[in-house]
């Protein structure tokens, strides 16, 4: 068997390239397990201008870029590969991908998580592009433009009123006649003069050369479309999924997304979770490297305290 690493970090957003950063510094051996290209869902975000420091606001991919390289001079491995089998409950840990098995002290899942789509054709190639599912991120890109925002739920209304500061005008597109969102959201929704409700309509499809230039949407009830066009933003908030499964019945979770106290720590001893994929309330790359950072200092505590058997 191959000498275990001190942590191996699951993911390569803000997250784990933070927890990367931080057990490299404190010289833990440290391999960080990618399965896609390093960021994580912030790669594809052309400008990031709530990041401390980050102004003027540079791309997801440039931030990535030097944090990735900020992980590997502090000596951090690298691989990649899609984890498809982990072994947490055991000393040591294993990690396998690809047919090979890695083998850890402790653990750092920092698999992040995607925002759900509508699965409309046009989503995609917009994403960006007039498409969004971030309100703090691209809201200001917005000013003083019409937005509309897809969801009934908490995020979607909240979201909504958080728009009203930069946007024109917000219309709330939801698929039923009443919204998913506690009362007292949606009270201070109805309230807002900005603020209007487009009920029993799903978006069908987008449309638009370089940036989003029309919008289809279909009535529920009689199946009557419509087009809405000129500029304008939509926003998507209809629920986060957690890049979780691997982990169900491993660690404690909450409707997909790992349970953790505030050091980080999971239900299972020596594994940490950190970043979208755990339970929080506010999930910007701000909290993730917060989270990487406090969860790689709780993997080297952890280490101190159980000395033996590795
Ligand atoms: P959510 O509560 O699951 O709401 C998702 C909304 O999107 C629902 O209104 C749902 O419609 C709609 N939806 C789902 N799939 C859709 C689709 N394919 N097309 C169109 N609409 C679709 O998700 P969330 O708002 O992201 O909130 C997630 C969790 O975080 C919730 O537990 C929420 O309470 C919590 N949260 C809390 C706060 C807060 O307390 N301040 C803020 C944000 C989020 P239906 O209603 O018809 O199902």
């Amino acid at each position: 068997m191959n000498e275990p690493y001190d942590v191996i970090i699951i993911g390569a957003g803000p997250a784990g390239l933070s927890a990367a950063i931080y057990a490299g510094r404190s010289k833990l051996s440290t391999l960080v397990v990618e399965s896609n290209a390093e960021g994580g869902q912030i790669i594809t975000t052309d400008e990031i201008a709530n990041y401390p420091g980050s102004y003027p606001p540079e791309s997801g991919h440039s931030l990535i870029a030097r944090m990735s390289e900020q992980a590997r001079a502090f000596g951090a491995e690298f691989v990649s590969g899609q984890v498809d089998d982990v072994c947490l409950d055991v000393e040591p840990k294993t990690v396998s991908f690809g047919g090979n098995e890695y083998y850890a002290k402790t653990v750092i899942i920092a698999a992040g998580a995607h925002p759900a789509k509508i699965g409309c054709p046009g989503e995609d190639i917009l994403t960006g592009a007039g498409v969004s599912y971030c309100a703090t991120c691209d809201g200001p890109f917005f000013e003083g433009l019409p937005v509309y925002v897809v969801g009934g739920g908490d995020a979607a209304v909240e979201e909504a009123m958080y728009l009203t500061k930069f946007a024109s005008s917000v219309t709330i597109i939801h698929r039923r006649d009443s919204l998913r969102a506690a009362k007292s959201i949606q009270d201070k929704a109805f309230a807002n003069e900005k603020i209007s409700f487009l009920w029993n309509t799903t978006v069908e499809e987008l449309k638009g050369e370089d940036f989003l230039e029309s919008m289809i949407l279909r009535n529920t009830g009689d199946g009557t479309l419509t087009e809405i066009t000129g500029q304008f933003g939509l926003f998507v908030f209809i629920g986060t999924k957690p890049n979780t499964a691997l982990y169900e019945g491993l660690v404690e979770m909450q409707k997909g997304f790992i349970v953790t106290d505030a050091e980080m720590r999971t239900s299972v001893p020596g594994v940490f979770a950190a970043g979208d994929a755990r339970v929080k309330t506010l999930r910007q790359v701000v909290t993730a490297v917060a989270d990487g950072a406090i969860a790689a200092v709780s993997a080297e505590k952890y280490l101190e305290d159980h000395s033996s058997p590795f």
